[in-house]
């Protein structure tokens, strides 16, 4: 038996949040479905302090319950641990599938936001969940006292590496270059704690220990010497892609894996459109994701509207 609405919404986060309460608003029939807990990636880490009406920041888990909120405030229903793994298009009607359950819908906004791209070194996988972590809000705490290796330059390296520097003794950063990507801002901080120590122009080897992690094997880019540091703990944030496999060829991808869209965020199938970092796109943020997710769900309520 299958479920109809007019409009599904794939990933509860920022953007397939905010395109709820437009659709809900606009009078469009819409179920949103979410993998695990709706929130998205900000119900993973702590605070956030660019996104504007908070002058003082806010905790990233207080604004998407707010978001949450108001999205169930307008009707919105979400359905949680509902993992989509096939879409489909057959005569402009999508069928939405996640495990046994059938959805089925006039159109699709998909927001499924990203995954951690791996290091693909020997030891990383065989130490999650062992000193191996793409989380640190997740994670950090049990590295208290210890001493850790976050991997990458980019905001979430820094930001995360700055929030784990409150609990570990020390924070090695290990990054490929020998500036960072990460706003100046975050880099200031970064640059002023005590905790924290730059390894630059190093990449990682291996992760190694026995039961636990126990050090890291590092490279430098150019010299190619080998050193090893010893840490408890190994954070990885090198980068991010999209897993829209279960998209198969209804849509555009990058060399990358990030999805084109044109300007009102439809994709090459009428009627199924993205938005947040799913997308191509050039800043990966919760204000762009918020934008988009408005977007795309006046693009699909436009769309609709014709349809019905
Ligand atoms: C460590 C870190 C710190 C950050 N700090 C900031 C910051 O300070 N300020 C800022 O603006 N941005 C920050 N960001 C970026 C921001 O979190 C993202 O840009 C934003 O969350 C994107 O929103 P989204 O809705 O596109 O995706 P997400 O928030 O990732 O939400 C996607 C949702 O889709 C769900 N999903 C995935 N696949 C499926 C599926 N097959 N079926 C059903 N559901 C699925 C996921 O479980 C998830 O809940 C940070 C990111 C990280 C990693």
């Amino acid at each position: 038996m299958s479920e109809f609405h007019e409009a599904i919404i794939i990933g509860g986060g920022p953007a397939g949040l905010t395109a709820g309460i437009y659709l809900m608003r606009a009078g469009i029939d819409a179920v949103l479905v979410e993998k695990m807990v709706v929130g998205g990636t900000p119900m993973n880490y702590e605070h956030v302090e660019n996104y504007p009406g908070f002058p003082e920041g806010i905790s990233s888990k207080e604004l998407m319950h707010r978001m949450v909120e108001q999205a169930r405030r307008f009707g919105l229903v979400m359905k949680e641990f509902v993992e989509v793994d096939n879409v489909a298009c057959e005569n402009g009607r999508f069928t939405v599938r996640a495990g046994n359950e059938i959805f089925e819908s006039l159109g699709v906004i998909v927001s499924i936001g990203t995954v951690s791209v791996k290091m693909g070194v020997p030891g990383e996988a065989e130490f999650v969940g062992r000193g191996v972590s793409y989380c640190a809000i997740c994670d950090g705490a049990f590295f208290k006292n210890l001493d850790v290796a976050i991997i990458g330059g980019g905001d979430a390296a820094i930001q995360e590496g700055l929030s784990l520097a409150n609990i570990v003794r020390k924070v090695y950063v290990i990054h490929r270059r020998d500036t960072l990507r990460a706003q100046k801002i975050i880099q200031d901080r970064a640059f002023k704690n005590e905790r924290i120590e730059f390894l630059w122009n190093k990449v990682p080897v291996a992760v190694e220990g026995k039961e636990q992690v126990e050090s890291l094997l590092i490279e430098d880019t150019k010299t190619r010497e080998r050193s090893s540091i010893k840490v408890d703990g190994v954070f990885v944030y090198v980068g991010a892609r999209p897993n829209t496999d279960f998209l198969g060829d209804l849509v555009v991808r990058d060399e990358a894996g990030f999805v084109v869209t044109n300007e009102d965020l439809a994709t090459k199938t009428a009627g199924l459109y993205i938005a947040g970092d799913t997308r191509r796109k050039s800043l990966r943020q919760i204000t762009t994701a918020v934008g988009d997710g408005a977007l795309a769900a006046v693009s699909l309520e436009h769309y609709i509207l014709e349809k019905r």
